[in-house]
C-alpha cells in the first residue's frame, strides 16, 4: 500500500497482514516497491519547497487537527494494534496515549525553534545562526510499537518542516495506514508525508541510494541500523538510530522489594517483554536473591497468557515463528549450561496457530549463556547474583549494547555512583517507566545514533546555517 502525493496507490501483489495470537490474516494490503517509492520520494521534494515555507502555526494546525482526530480513535486504533501485534490491549492503550503525546508535545515545541546572533568580529558585519528543516526524511518502522514509532518520527518531522517518506514494517502495516488516513483527514498538504509498504529491502534501497533523502531515521534492530547507516554513507545522510538493547536491571539488598517486584514485572513483561528497553538480565545482590527469585517466581507465575484482545491477559504472544525460536533457543542453551528454571520455560499452549512462550525466570545464570549477551526480545529473563557495588559496575555493562538500564537501591549516594557507571543512553533509577514524551530516548554504542523525544528530537530534522552580512558594501 502506498499514499504517495495525497492519493492512495492499489497493486495488484499484497501482503497478508496475521494476528500473532492466531495466525490467522486478518487483512491484505498493497504492496508496492522501488518505482513507488522513488515516486514518493519525489512527491517529498516537491512537497518540501512549500511545505519548508510555511510558517509554525500552519504547521501547528495540522498537528493539532491530527492528534484530536487520532485521539477520537483511541479504542478503534488500541483493537488494530493488539491485532495486527499481540499485545494486550492495556499496552496497545498505552501506546497510543503515548504516540498521541508525541503529537501534542511537538506541536507545541514547533515554536522554540531558535537560531542566535554572535557578536559581530566587524562593526559592519551582522553574524546569524539559523536553524533549517534538513529536507527530505526518509523514516523506517518497527513492528513493537507499530503506532508510536511513526508519531514520534512524523511529528518532529512536520514540526520542523520537514517532509518524509515512512516505510512501517510488513508484520503492522495496519496502524500505519491509519494513521496516514488521520493525517490526510487532518489535511496535510499532498507529498509532505508518504507511506511505503512493501519489500524492506526494496524500498530501504532506494531510499538510502536517493540524493533526495536528506536524512533517514530509523527504530529496529542493529544488524539492520548498520546496514542502513554504510548504505547512507555514499550521499552522506543524516541519520538517527534507534536499535536493540539489553537492559540490566540491578538490585541492591536496601530496595523495597516489593516496588522492585512492580519494576521488574513492568520492565519485563509489558508488550510481552517485546521492547527495545526491556530487562534482559537481572543482577540482585546475593544476600536477597533467594527470597527475591522466589516471590517474583510466583507473581510472574499468575500472569495471564493469551490473545491480548482479552482484556484480563497480561502477556500475549511473539510476534512470529522467527523470534519464537530465538527465544527458545536461549532458554534452551541455558538450561544446557547448567540454568534452573524458576518458572516457566516451556511453549505455551493456547490453542491457536499463535506461537506463546510462558513467562519464564532463569536462574544460575552465567556469562557463558547466549542470553546473557544476546538480545532476547521475549518474555524471559535470567537472575544473576553480585556481592558489591564495585563487583555490579564491573559486570553491568555491556560490550556493544547501551540502550537503557534499571537500578533500585534506597542509598542516594549509591544511585548517584551506579547511575554515573552504567553505560546506557537511558537510566530509570528507582524508575521502570523512566521513558516520557519530553526526555531524550536514544542509545550509546551499537545501540544508536541521536535521540528522539523532547527538545532532543527535534535536532535531528535541523540543520545549521550560519549567515554573516555585511551592510557595507
Ligand atoms: P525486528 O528484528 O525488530 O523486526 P528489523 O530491524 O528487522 O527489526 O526491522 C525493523 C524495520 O526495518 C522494519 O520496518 C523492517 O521491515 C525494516 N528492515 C528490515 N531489513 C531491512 C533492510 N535490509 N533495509 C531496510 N529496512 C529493513
Amino acid at each position: 500500500m502506498a499514499y504517495i502525493n495525497g492519493s492512495w496507490i492499489e497493486s495488484k501483489s499484497r501482503l497478508e497482514v496475521l494476528n500473532p495470537a492466531t495466525n490467522e490474516i486478518i487483512d491484505t494490503v498493497p504492496v508496492v516497491g522501488k518505482a513507488e517509492t522513488i515516486a514518493a520520494i519525489e512527491s517529498a521534494r516537491e512537497a518540501f519547497k512549500s511545505w519548508k515555507k510555511t510558517t509554525f502555526s500552519e504547521r501547528v494546525d495540522y498537528l493539532v487537527k491530527a492528534a484530536s482526530i487520532l485521539r477520537e480513535q483511541r479504542e478503534e486504533l488500541a483493537e488494530l494494534i493488539t491485532k495486527e501485534n499481540g499485545k494486550p490491549l492495556r499496552d496497545s492503550r498505552s501506546e497510543v496515549d503515548s504516540g498521541i503525546a508525541y503529537i501534542d508535545w511537538y506541536a507545541e515545541e514547533a515554536k522554540r525553534i531558535y537560531g542566535d546572533v554572535l557578536p559581530a568580529a566587524d562593526q559592519n558585519k551582522h553574524l546569524l545562526v539559523i536553524r533549517e528543516p534538513v529536507g527530505v526524511c526518509a523514516a523506517i518502522t518497527p513492528w513493537n510499537f507499530p503506532f508510536s514509532m511513526i508519531t514520534r518520527k512524523i511529528a518532529p518531522a512536520l514540526a520542523t518542516g520537514c517532509t518524509m517518506v515512512l516505510k512501517p514494517a510488513s508484520a503492522t502495516p495496519l496502524s500505519a495506514i491509519k494513521v496516514f488516513e488521520c493525517f490526510d483527514k487532518a489535511g496535510v498538504p499532498k507529498g509532505v508525508i508518504n507511506l511505503v509498504i512493501g519489500s524492506a529491502q526494496e524500498i530501504g534501497n532506494a531510499m538510502t541510494q536517493s540524493e533526495e533523502v536528506r536524512k533517514i531515521t530509523f527504530t529496529g534492530s542493529t544488524a539492520v541500523g548498520k546496514l542502513l547507516l554504510r548504505d547512507s554513507a555514499d550521499t552522506v545522510k543524516a541519520v538517527s538510530m534507534e536499535l536493540g538493547g539489553h537492559a540490566p536491571f540491578i538490585i541492591f539488598d536496601d530496595a523495597n522489594i516489593d516496588f522492585v517486584i512492580e519494576g521488574v514485572l513492568n520492565t519485563k513483561f509489558t508488550n510481552s517483554g517485546q521492547t527495545c528497553v526491556s530487562t534482559n538480565r537481572i543482577y540482585v545482590q546475593k544476600n536477597i536473591a533467594e527470597e527475591f527469585s522466589k516471590t517474583l517466581a510466583s507473581r510472574v507465575s499468575k500472569l495471564k497468557i493469551g490473545n491480548g484482545l482479552d482484556e484480563s491477559v497480561d502477556v500475549g504472544p511473539i510476534i512470529d515463528l522467527k523470534s519464537y525460536e530465538k527465544i527458545m533457543d536461549q532458554i534452551k542453551d541455558a538450561k544446557e549450561k547448567n540454568a534452573k528454571i524458576l518458572c516457566g520455560g516451556k511453549p505455551y499452549d493456547n490453542k491457536t496457530d499463535g506461537k506463546f512462550i510462558e513467562p519464564t525466570i532463569i536462574t544460575d545464570a552465567n556469562e557463558e549463556m547466549l542470553i546473557s549477551s544476546e538480545e532476547t526480545f521475549g518474555p524471559v529473563v535470567p537472575i544473576f547474583t553480585f556481592e558489591t557495588e564495585d563487583e555490579i559496575i564491573e559486570k553491568v555493562n555491556h560490550r556493544y549494547y547501551g540502550l537503557a538500564g534499571y537500578c533500585y537501591t534506597s542509598d542516594l549516594g549509591r544511585a548517584f555512583r551506579v547511575s554515573g557507571e552504567l553505560e546506557y543512553g537511558m537510566v530509570g533509577v528507582n524508575d521502570s517507566s523512566p521513558f516520557v514524551v519530553h526526555a531524550p530516548f536514544g542509545g550509546i554504542k551499537e545501540s544508536g545514533l541521536g535521540q528522539e523525544g523532547g527538545k532532543y528530537g527535534l535536532e535531528g530534522y535541523l540543520i545549521t546555517k550560519y549567515i554573516s552580512i555585511n551592510t557595507k558594501y
